[in-house]
């Protein structure tokens, strides 16, 4: 086996026996990465990397594989996509006011899961499942539904004196508890959301919990950078949020999109 392209991204979706599927994205082509597990891989990257929005020729990247222009210029790379209480779209100085319209005045959900500790966030509604597995979250529920990004950014901020918005990685790749407090704390954040902010709609749906493909868990969780390192070999032992895992280290995907990456099976 050998494929190769430029990294496009991960697939992460549940089968109908609740499985999680991850596909890596290089190139066009779309492949498995479960039927990969426990398999000796290769990584090379050819050192071509290129803006996973305009294409052209980098050498290196910014926020969300982008180039420098892009990252300055388009609306998806704005500070306010980080911090969406900041959304600036009422002073007219939205970055580009079409994608604005179609991507932050739609409905939001404001959400707690479990990455390494209890995280609340935000997101476009009909992707919350696939943030969810982006983040390695072992479980996660929706609080609560606004009508914009704005909204959803107000009441992050102020969920964030109950609970984190952050994640430590390294605790991703390691065994992890449940915590007995979760179904507790979600109450009481909605009664909270339901007491402070009258735009938000509660979400009754139930707590989801996801099992990620993973053979063992890494000795060494160092992170292959393939800046670094543009060659190295390693057995993949498991999936996990935008990671894969290998017996010597970890590699965040997401880190290296738009990095031309040749992958071989032995
Ligand atoms: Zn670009």
């Amino acid at each position: 086996m050998r494929q190769e392209g430029l990294i496009k991204g991960l697939q992460i979706e549940e089968d109908s026996k609740k499985n999680l599927q991850y596909h890596l994205k290089l190139g066009d082509s779309l492949f498995s990465l479960n039927e990969l597990l426990g398999q000796e891989l290769t990584f090379h990257f050819s050192g071509e990397i290129r803006c996973s929005f305009c294409e052209k020729i980098i050498k290196k990247t910014y926020g969300n594989g982008s180039c420098y222009p892009c990252f300055i210029t388009l609306p998806q790379n704005d500070l306010c996509i980080l911090k969406p209480e900041s959304c600036h779209f009422h002073k007219g100085s939205c970055r580009d006011s079409v994608w604005g319209e179609d991507n932050c005045f739609k409905a939001h959900s404001i959400y707690l899961s479990y990455t390494s500790n209890l995280k609340v966030g935000i997101t476009r509604e009909f992707r919350v499942k696939k943030r969810w597995l982006e983040q390695g979250a072992i479980q996660a529920i929706k609080l609560a539904r606004v009508q914009n990004r704005l909204q959803a950014g107000l009441v992050e901020v102020a969920l964030k004196k109950f609970v984190s918005d952050t994640t430590n990685w390294r605790q991703l790749f390691q065994e992890q508890e449940i915590p007995e407090d979760f179904e507790q704390k979600s109450v009481q954040l909605k009664e909270y959301i339901k007491d402070t902010f009258r735009f938000a709609h509660l979400e009754e749906e139930k707590t989801e919990k996801f099992n990620y493909p993973i053979l063992q868990y890494p000795k060494i969780i160092t992170p292959y950078n393939l800046e670094k390192t543009p060659r190295f070999q390693d057995k993949l032992i498991g999936l996990k949020g935008s990671y894969l895992l290998f017996e010597g280290g970890v590699f965040n995907i997401k880190k290296f999109t738009g990095f031309y990456l040749e992958m071989k099976k032995y």
